[in-house]
């Protein structure tokens, strides 16, 4: 079943009831060529690449829940390419020339709005740093520009320019960043890997990973046992536990990450705003609502749902920019479990143990990589050779302290990851 414009017209036409399930619903085989644990973005999208670039066939991905039911379908959905340091920088890119391509190459419409996203600045230091970014994303290819507070003005009359404590000086604009439906994604790169003959097998849980002599041999799961050549761990917040299930010890922790939702309004927000001075980034949803969210809660934990302080502190920094915000009413609010890495960029690679590959350490960044890093994952799986965009992602630089170190005083580029 191909969409088309002609398909959508027929269907109306006739009674919408020509529409087929977007994928099968398998038993699992005995054996395949690869398993991939975990049917989320990551997840979906290796398998999709390796059945479409490496003409791979006996390929499964293994969920222990629904298609979409973890971060993929939790996100605020903001897609962007101007990341500062080396090795993060050209896999972002990679990863926005993925996006800006994707519905044609799925067929499948995931609502990609390059709307723009505008961080702010509030300090002479903070300028300094955005012009900096600013001529590191232009070098690389892609687009930044720096905003007056007149220009910002016209743009967003509705922030607070002049208060006292975080006055705006300006913003950095990149035009080709936005969002897309989060679950749209999943659904889309799920029907693509079904097409090309992967199997998406829905509740089945991985419990254990099956490694003799040093090589991988297969999963043990919800189902029962399944044999595998290749195996790929793409877990997201649950990297750590099934990392553990081969006895690796993983630079991981686990932390919730809340997002909230307001009411559905008229448009009025128009781009991806980020305030510089405060934990709140905000953009609108084609609905209507004020999609929002901060930072980490900040403690470790495996539980989908947050706490009321950082309510409040995304709240009162929300009202600090926008005080016109005050005037919606939040409807829900949800957490997530981010995989966080020590120096904030993310792994993507082969472990010690041989037929097992780890994805994983998105901090709370993975949604906009979910094309490239499925793209990089399957071509490391296939060819067992790290792709040209994504060499710094090592599992070893915790280890050796060569790579990306880069975030909370541990490396020489403090926090411009
Ligand atoms: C509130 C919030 C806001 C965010 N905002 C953004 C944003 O604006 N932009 C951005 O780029 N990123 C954002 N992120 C981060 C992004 O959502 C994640 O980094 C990304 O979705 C993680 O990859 P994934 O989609 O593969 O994860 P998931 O969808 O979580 O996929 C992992 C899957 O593995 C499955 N699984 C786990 N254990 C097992 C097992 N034992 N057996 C079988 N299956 C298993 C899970 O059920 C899950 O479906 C945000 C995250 C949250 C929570």
């Amino acid at each position: 079943m191909r969409f088309s414009a002609l398909k959508i017209l027929t269907e109306g036409l006739t009674g919408n009831r020509g529409w087929g399930a977007h994928w099968r619903d398998p038993e699992p085989a005995e054996e395949y060529d690869i398993i991939i644990i975990g049917g989320g973005g990551h997840g979906l999208s290796t398998a999709y690449y390796l059945a479409k670039e490496y003409g791979l066939k006996k390929i499964a991905v293994l969920e222990k829940g629904h298609i979409g039911s973890g971060n993929i379908g939790r996100n605020t959905t903001i897609i962007r390419a101007n990341y500062f340091l080396p090795g993060n920088s050209e896999f972002y890119s990679h990863s926005l020339k993925l996006w800006e391509g994707l519905e044609t190459d799925l067929n499948y419409n995931v609502m990609h709005s390059q709307r723009g996203q505008i961080g702010l600045f509030h300090s002479d230091g903070q300028r300094d740093a955005a012009i900096r970014r600013a001529n590191s994303v232009r070098n690389q290819g892609d687009d930044a520009e720096l905003l007056s507070v007149d220009q910002l003005r016209k743009m967003l009359p509705y922030l607070d320019y002049d208060q006292g404590r975080f006055p705006i000086y300006g913003g950095l604009l990149q035009r080709r960043a936005g969002t897309a439906r989060h679950d749209a994604v999943a659904w889309g790169y799920a029907r693509g890997a079904d097409q090309r003959g992967v199997d998406l097998i829905q509740n089945c849980e991985v419990i254990g990973i099956d490694v003799r002599g040093g090589v991988v041999q297969g999963v043990q799961t919800s189902r029962g046992a399944i044999r595998a050549k290749k195996v790929g761990i793409v877990v997201a917040g649950r990297s750590s536990q099934v990392a553990a299930m081969a006895g690796m010890r993983l630079p991981i922790e686990s932390h919730v990450l809340q997002a909230f939702v307001t009411e559905g309004l008229k448009p009025c927000i128009n781009h991806v705003i980020s305030f510089g001075m405060g934990h709140f980034y905000i953009s609108q949803s084609d609905k209507g609502g004020l999609v929002f969210g901060g930072d980490l809660d900040m403690y470790a934990s495996y539980a989908a749902r947050g706490n009321l302080p950082m309510v409040e502190h995304v709240a009162e920094a929300g009202m600090t920019l926008m005080p016109m915000i005050g005037k919606a009413r939040m409807l829900r609010s949800w957490g997530g479990i981010m995989d966080m890495t020590p120096d904030g960029s993310p792994i993507i690679d082969k472990t010690h143990i041989e037929g097992l590959y780890l994805n994983a350490g998105w901090c709370y960044g993975g949604f906009k990589a979910v094309p490239a890093s499925g793209n990089c994952f399957a071509h490391l799986m296939a060819t067992d050779t790290a792709h040209a965009s994504a060499q710094g992602f090592r599992l070893d630089r915790f280890r050796t302290g060569r790579g990306l170190m880069d975030e909370e005083g541990t490396g020489a580029q403090h926090n411009l990851h």
